[in-house]
């Protein structure tokens, strides 16, 4: 018999292990955004809709302000106009390179989506190499960036390396931190002062106190249906880095000369990424615990759990390595079937634009497919490992996370 109660105790103790560093990070970063909004004189006005070509959307440059001042960048570009945070990299991407530009990927093969974008290994449609871009990858040694290799590869002729922060869907590779973030800008620029040194931040931002930004990456994009919207943002993404790096990404979102001055923010989104912004650092140590509970309580259901529950966080993601397809759709079936909304609704694996194999996803959301609540996909392939993350109430995320390890049952059974 488990005893799912034992379970559960420890699994709390292990939150209760890290919970101070997070809840300083968490102040930190609470800190930081509202001394930037003070900063920035935010004031009712600014949260209004806009409409039409949206010249002087004054509520949107100002927001642009303070995620600089958040990134400690010269420049920002955060619009609800970006789809996806897919979207957001791609147009940071597409916006700076040129033909006959080289690109190197430093943490090996990236996000299933970038590799639609790029082009490799298999040229898509309009992607970078589809353009003439030149593309390299360096594989990561286990859970690091071979620096070696990188002041080997970066050359006078290398426009971009790009750096992945989180582990996304790739094997069960460790989830890179800040100060490795600027060790690998350090090597790259060794080699050629001049490459630009992208990172795509998705699900990293307010983990720690530092961002990629304060330690040498140029360029930085991310989703707003992740950590930065905090649970607010219906849609979105951004962009954060050098000015010229921006504006170049600004004319690729909307048209050459355009940029960001048009954009109309429609509805009620200006308060809503503005009080996102506010909650964010909250609800990302929301998620972290949830994060870290889980791989409590997966390590002792016997499973291989990545990261472990001690170790340090710098995304709030958690994976569990489940080993058959059945037990991956029943963690799904249980978390969609606790969640707020769709808890009624079987999720079954099915393909997705932009991905290679099967995804089984979970994301009983407010915001449909926001992965900053309680959610939990995985590809349809050997090892089955379930990818889970988010949760807006730490309690939530408990009673999730207990119900599917009932349903999954242990390892050994
Ligand atoms: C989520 C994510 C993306 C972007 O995914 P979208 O679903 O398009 O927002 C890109 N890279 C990584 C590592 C991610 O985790």
């Amino acid at each position: 018999m488990i005893n799912y109660q034992q379970i559960e105790e420890e699994a709390l103790a292990a939150v209760a292990l890290q919970s101070k560093k997070l809840e300083e990070a968490a102040l930190f970063n609470t800190e930081k955004v509202i001394t930037a909004f003070r900063n920035n004189v935010v004031s009712d006005f600014y949260l209004k809709p806009t409409t039409g070509y949206a010249y002087s959307d004054v509520g949107r440059d100002k927001l642009d302000l303070i995620y600089a001042e958040i990134f400690k960048t010269e420049a920002a570009l955060v619009r609800s106009q970006f789809v996806s945070g897919t979207h957001a990299l791609a147009v940071a991407l597409l916006g700076n390179l040129r033909a006959g530009d080289e690109l190197i990927a430093v943490t090996g093969t990236p996000y299933d989506t970038m590799q639609t974008i790029i082009g490799y290994p298999e040229k898509t449609e309009g992607s970078l190499v589809d353009l003439g871009i030149e593309y390299k990858e360096i594989p990561m040694i286990g859970d690091h960036v071979d620096l070696d290799a990188v002041k080997k590869a970066v050359t006078s002729k290398t426009k971009m390396i790009h750096i992945q922060r989180s582990c996304g869907y790739s094997s069960m590779r460790k989830t890179i931190d800040v100060a490795e973030i600027g060790r690998i800008c350090q090597a790259a620029k060794e080699a050629n002062p001049n490459v630009i040194c992208f990172v795509d931040n998705c699900y990293g931002e307010f983990i720690e106190k530092q961002e990629p930004t304060e330690v040498g990456a140029d360029l930085m994009a991310g989703s707003l249906i992740k950590n930065l919207g905090g649970g607010f943002a219906p849609t979105g993404g951004y962009i954060v880095g050098r000015q010229d790096l921006v504006e170049k990404a600004s004319y690729r979102l909307t048209a050459p000369g355009l940029g960001g001055e048009m954009g109309a923010t429609l509805g009620d989104t200006a308060r809503e990424f503005y009080q996102g912004l506010f909650m964010a650092p909250h609800i990302v140590l929301q998620a972290v615990k949830t994060s870290i509970f889980a791989a409590s309580v997966f390590k002792s259901l016997g499973y291989a759990v990545k990261p472990q529950p001690e170790d340090p966080r710098s995304d709030i993601i958690q994976a569990i390595t489940l080993e058959t397809r059945k037990r991956l759709c029943d963690f799904c079936v249980a978390i969609q079937s606790n969640s707020p909304v769709d808890a009624h609704v079987e999720p079954v694996p099915s393909p997705l634009p932009g991905y290679q194999d099967e995804i089984i996803m979970a994301a009983g959301t407010f915001v449909q497919g926001a992965s900053i609540e309680l959610s939990a996909d995985g590809p349809c392939r050997e090892p089955f490992n379930v990818f889970f993350q988010g949760g807006l109430t730490f309690e939530h995320g408990r009673l999730a996370i207990m119900a599917a390890a009932k349903r999954v049952g242990s390892r050994n059974e």
